[in-house]
């Protein structure tokens, strides 16, 4: 990767580990909320390849604009408008209520940009796996099969996005609960 490159991804590592900071996931052991991006990011670069570093930025981001107070015009000044999009693109409308953002999100995926698609893919690969290792406590059999329906409908109206990320998913959905 060129010196750029690797600056933007270091400066996306920095920043989204400051707005995560006070976050913890729903696991049991309540991990740190920022474990979860670089997952994302290491899902891409480890298991499809991917070294675009705009893209591992936005990876790396995925969660700044819905689950914390950063706005798109703030990592557009940043990081540019190609990652701020890519964000934008694969955050939730939180001011909806729960199950009206999960239909969307069904119905908005096969609209989302080849990066987004990818972002999206990367984000579901993650989560089902969480759910499946480590699903919040309180979460009981019928909401984790229904996480794993919901995660796989949008991914079904990405398909052909990239395989490998596919049959990842494919691979941890064979494991639905
Ligand atoms: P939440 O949206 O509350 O939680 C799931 C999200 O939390 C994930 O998409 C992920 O998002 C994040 N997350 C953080 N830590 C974990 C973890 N360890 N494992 C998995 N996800 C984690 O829950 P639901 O997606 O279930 O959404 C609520 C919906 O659930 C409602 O629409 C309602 O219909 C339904 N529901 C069902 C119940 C049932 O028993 N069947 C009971 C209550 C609600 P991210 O990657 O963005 O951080
Ligand atoms: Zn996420």
């Amino acid at each position: 990767m060129n010196p750029r490159g690797t600056r933007l991804l270091v400066d996306a590592l920095a920043f989204a580990a400051y707005k995560h900071r006070l976050q913890r996931r729903k696991d049991p052991e309540a991990s740190p909320y920022i474990n979860h991006p670089i997952a994302l990011a290491h899902v891409l670069t480890d298991e499809a390849g991917m070294t675009n570093a705009r893209l591992l930025a936005a990876a790396i981001l995925h969660d700044t604009i819905e689950d914390t107070e950063t706005t798109y015009e703030e990592l557009r000044e940043r990081f540019g408008k190609t990652i701020a999009g890519v964000v934008r693109e694969v955050s939730d409308d939180t001011t909806l209520p729960k199950a009206e953002r999960k239909r969307l999100q069904i119905e908005h995926a096969e609209h989302l940009s080849r990066r987004a698609r990818l972002v999206k893919l990367a984000d579901k690969i993650c989560n089902v796996r969480d759910v499946a290792a480590n699903a919040p406590h309180d979460w009981p059999l019928a909401r984790r099969r229904e996480y794993f329906d919901w995660a796989k409908a949008v991914v079904d109206r990405i398909r052909g996005t990239n395989k490998n990320l596919e049959r990842a998913f494919d691979e941890a959905y064979a494991g639905r609960p």
